[in-house]
């Protein structure tokens, strides 16, 4: 492009880089324009006398209706023309090393000059010359070197004028400046612009990399010139960024490049900050990213966007990702006991509702082991598959648990998170992300019993049980391993047998020694379940064998239980009173004073009552009725005292002085205790006729009674808080060495506090007074289903019997006054017993309570608890009734003891009434009448709401009633379904 004045000119051009076409500018520099001077140009011509001959000279000419100067010659005619014209002194830029010589002129036709065709030229020639100064006029040809000889591509004619323009390029400049010459050689032509210049790269920013302006072209003979750049403001490259500018003046190739800092992006050249709400973590021409989910929104600027509050990166999330919460709570956590056989049991989870938004869920399992209140890790005791932590699945398998402990187990669930939570920040609303199951294994009878054993000199028969669940395969096989118990340490030798039976007989014993058993059950697959402890037993000596007499040769059965184990273990010395040996049997303050060690009985009364004047008693009415004569509820009003209620015990008339003396042998020894769970002597009559006895005056009535009142109507903790007061007067008695003998609901009353006070006491009453008494075969008369059966069998009353009799009080107290037994016959119970076979848990019984049942009713006496341990067990059950919500197997058909779906006879019941009265629920005999259900057909099919809407709205009641229905509707009703 030319433009008029031709100073400055930009050119564009397009060059192909990287696939993109990109503009380039090329701007020119002007050292020398010809037609911007005017007339003022001021060029040498030579020859400097020109004389006849014309040279070079100014003409000015009217072109295109514009004046301009020109440098014009036409000596066409003659030889040997040698006219040189030299511009000004032209200074170079030091960086311009070639410049462009721009030339338009007009040369005239040579044939249009008549004749003088043979000397006329149509070309002329360009030289330079190099300078470092100004050199003024001097003109020396030889100076000069030839650039080129100009030929015209148009000539001009007579009628047209034709402009030419040529560019030719001086090189290699490297002085401080040059002059540029025209040799005419004889043709007749004008100069009408020489334009010198040199080209650059203009100032530019490619890729955020600003480059200076630029001369073009590199130096001697190079075409490109290498330039380097700066990133702009807010930009780095790893390299610095390079650029060629050509000898055209144009930029190419780009060479590293330059890129946003982080926090910035590029916009137009520029790096500009991130608006609010995105970010830029790296050096990268990427554009700013909006901040991910759960991250605080930052103003302008931001490399990263960090996580808002309660929400993190996990030390592997990238920084730019989005920040997670912690995982919620593992739902729906159960455990499932298909296995319980074998002490598994399988714990199952849901996934946390809110995952914090991560899908690297994991979980771990805690367990912990409560036995009563105490808790402690699990540890190694029990095993947790696959592993306790790192769980990917939602369950684990649960194995080596143990009966009787509370399982505690804590499923957290993790993420990459996690750490976090740890890192006790206050968190506002930050869900736990745990979950905890409190599970029993109620198998009382997973791990085998050891039980019944014969025992003789050289062997001895053991059996064991494992107690039948429903749902609950019995073990197969049973490994069986002994060893002598005071072996050699070094060389113990043990046997080990595998039996498919719950009993062996193992002979060539050595007499009176002690071995030590243990047996392992084996479920059918062969894998081992749960493992009795070891226990002892001892062969027997020449004179042992004679004097367990008649009851050795039944059965002794031992069953062992973890409970106390501990203690038990060092005191059990032999058969004879290892109860009472124990070191840790504390000596009471007081003993018990038997009122037959007094040579006259009446120095006893005197000693240990007070004498009541008989008219300061009033009797009021009668309430009961003993052996010796009625029972009043009377006011005692003596000088003194405070009035109050009483209970007067009469001895009828006509009576023996024998029987008075048994009569009032109740008062000696209830005379000498004092403890609130006793019932309390106010003092005797015996001075007078009618002899009577005084006492504190009871309210509630015998417990029995009391109970059946309110049969399902009391909760669990309220029956324990009544058999602990039943314990503590237990514990008082026995630490008097006293024992009762005949323990039993029916000889404990209770007043208007609910609190129980152990009544009955007297020498005469077993054999006289208590209409349970059975004559046995040992003479003397017993409350069988209330009494050990050491008791029974050689009367070997002890505190460790009464012991096994508040076992029954439990019961009785949990089944609401039910009959121990219910309808079996005395004889079918000690049968039952010596097969081992104990009372099933009543209905809703605490599994802890049933489990202390069990203990109570241990074979060996000397294995019970005591009445302190049983005090305080059921103290600590009080203090946590957490404790109590664990509920023992239950099972309708025995508890209700029915004989199924028959009456006495064998028969099914005969009609409804007949079956009512057999659930002991006759008064709601009307309510089935009335509602037209009077066939035990239509009894079947009743739902428990059925039951509800004919009126039965006790819940005690209503269960009594749906579980015999069940019962009825299930006829496998046997004995065996209570073993232990
Ligand atoms: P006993 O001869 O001690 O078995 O008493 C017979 C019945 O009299 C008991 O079953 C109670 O119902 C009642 N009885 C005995 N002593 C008391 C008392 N202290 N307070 C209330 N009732 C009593």
């Amino acid at each position: 492009q030319m433009d008029s004045r031709g100073i400055k000119r930009l050119l564009f051009s397009y060059v192909l880089i990287n696939g993109i076409f990109i503009t380039l500018q090329t701007k020119e520099e002007v050292l020398l324009d010809m037609r911007a001077s005017g007339s003022e140009l001021g060029w040498l011509t030579w020859p400097f006398e020109q004389g006849s001959k014309q040279g070079w000279e100014v003409v000015q000419r009217s072109l295109n209706g514009s004046q301009l100067y020109t440098y014009s010659v036409c000596n066409v005619g003659e030889h040997e023309q040698d006219n040189w014209l030299r511009t000004t002194f032209i200074q170079r830029r030091p960086s311009a090393s070639r410049v462009f010589v721009e030339l338009q002129f007009i040369v005239r036709d040579c044939n249009s000059f008549d004749g003088s065709s043979l000397t006329c030229k149509e070309t002329f020639n360009l030289f330079s010359s190099e300078s470092d100064a100004d050199i003024g006029t001097s003109f020396r040809k030889g100076q000069f070197k030839k650039v080129a000889t100009i030929a015209p591509d148009e000539i001009t004619s007579r009628n047209e004028l034709r402009i030419n323009t040529e560019t030719r390029v001086v090189e290699s400049l490297s002085r401080k400046g040059f002059y540029l010459a025209f040799q005419d050689i004889g043709a007749c032509m004008a100069l009408l612009s020489v334009r010198v210049y040199y080209k650059t790269c203009p100032a530019t920013v490619k890729s955020l990399a600003a480059f200076p302006e630029t001369v073009a072209g590199g130096g001697v003979n190079q075409a490109l010139r290498e330039v380097a750049g700066a990133c702009v403001e807010n930009a780095v490259s790893e390299e610095p960024p390079r650029i060629y500018c050509t000898v055209d003046g144009e930029w190419v190739v780009p060479v590293g490049q330059c890129q946003c800092m982080p926090g910035y992006e590029a916009v137009n050249d520029t790096c500009r900050d991130c608006q609010p709400g995105f970010f830029k973590a790296f050096v990268s021409n990427d554009a700013c990213e909006l901040c991910p989910v759960n991250t605080k929104l930052l103003s302008s600027g931001a490399l990263l966007c960090p996580c808002a509050e309660d929400f993190y990166r996990a030390p592997d999330d990238p920084t730019t990702g989005p920040c997670s919460g912690l995982p919620s709570a593992p739902r729906e956590l159960v455990a499932t006991t298909t296995q319980l056989a074998a002490g598994k049991l399988q714990l199952s989870w849901s996934p946390p509702e809110d995952t914090g938004g991560r899908s690297d869920i994991s979980y771990s399992v805690e367990c912990r082991r409560c036995e009563g209140t105490a808790c402690q890790p699990c540890g190694e005791k029990v095993r947790l598959e696959p592993a306790s932590t790192g769980l990917m699945d939602t369950r684990v398998a649960v194995s080596e648990l143990e009966p009787h402990l509370n399982y505690t187990f804590t499923v957290e669930a993790h993420s990459g998170v996690s750490l976090f939570a740890s890192q006790g920040l206050p968190r506002s609303n930050r869900p736990p992300s745990t979950s905890t199951l409190t599970t029993a294994l109620h198998y009382t009878g997973r791990s085998p019993y050891l039980g019944v054993i014969v025992r003789s000199l050289t062997s001895l028969s053991l059996s064991w049980a494992v107690a039948p669940r429903r749902l609950m395969p019995q073990p197969t096989r049973y490994k069986l391993t002994y060893r002598k118990k005071d072996d050699n340490l070094d060389v113990t030798t043990y046997t080990v047998l595998i039996l498919e039976k719950s009993s062996v007989q193992i002979s060539d014993l050595s007499p009176g020694t002690a071995y030590l058993f243990r047996v392992q059950a084996l479920s059918p697959e062969g894998s081992p379940g749960g493992s009795s402890i070891e226990d002892e037993f001892e062969t027997l000596t020449e004179e042992k064998r004679t004097i367990l007499g008649f009851w050795s040769e039944i059965i002794i059965t031992d069953v062992s239980f973890l409970l106390f184990r501990r203690r038990n273990s060092h005191s059990r010395q032999g058969p004879e009173d290892t109860y009472f040996s124990s070191s840790e049997q504390l000596k009471p303050l007081k003993t018990y004073v038997d009122p037959h060690t007094y040579e006259d009985p009446n120095m006893a009364i005197l000693k240990f009552a007070s004498e009541i004047h008989p008219s300061h008693v009033t009797k009021q009415k009668v309430i009961g009725a003993g052996e010796f004569g009625e029972v009043y509820r009377g006011i005692l009003k003596a000088p003194g005292r405070k009035e109050g209620a009483v209970a007067i015990k009469t001895l009828k008339p006509g009576y023996s002085e024998k029987q008075r003396q048994d009569f009032l042998s109740e008062a000696s020894i209830m005379g000498q205790f004092s403890h609130q769970n006793i019932i309390r002597l106010e003092g005797v009559v015996t001075k007078f006729k009618h002899a009577m006895i005084v006492t504190e005056y009871m309210e509630n009535g015998a417990l029995d009674k009391y109970l059946k009142d309110r049969d399902g109507e009391m909760p669990s903790f309220q029956l324990v808080g009544m058999m602990y007061g039943i314990a503590a007067g237990m514990k008082y008695l026995s630490d008097m060495s006293y024992v009762h003998r005949d323990l039993a609901a029916r000889n404990i009353l209770v007043n208007n506090n609910l609190e129980c006070k152990v009544s009955d006491f007297g020498l005469s009453r077993v054999l006289e007074d208590d209409p349970e008494g059975t004559y046995t075969t040992s003479g003397g008369k017993i409350p069988i289903r209330w009494t050990a059966p050491e008791a029974i069998a050689y009367r070997k009353f002890t505190s460790a019997s009464d012991v096994w009799s508040f076992g029954i009080v439990m019961w009785e107290v949990m089944a609401f006054g039910e009959r121990p037994y219910w309808d079996m016959s005395n004889c079918e119970v000690m049968k039952a017993i010596n097969e081992a076979f104990r009372l099933p848990a009543p209905m809703d019984c605490p599994s802890a309570v049933y489990q202390l049942m069990l203990q109570c009713w241990l074979q060996d006496r000397s294995k019970r608890p005591r009445f302190p341990d049983i005090v305080s067990l059921l103290d600590k059950l009080l203090r946590s009734p957490e404790s109590l919500k664990a509920i023992a197997d239950f099972d309708p058909r025995v508890s209700i003891r029915l004989p199924s779906t028959s009456g006495s006879d064998g028969s099914p019941f005969r009609s409804v009434a007949e079956w009512l009265e057999s659930i002991k629920m006759s008064q709601y005999s009307e309510n089935f009448t009335c509602a037209g259900v009077v066939t035990m057909d239509q009894v079947l099919q009743m739902k428990n709401v059925d039951i509800k809407n004919i009126g039965v709205r006790l819940p005690g009641h209503l269960k009594r009633i749906a579980y015999s229905i069940l019962g009825l509707k299930d006829q496998t009703s046997t004995l065996s379904v209570f073993a232990v």
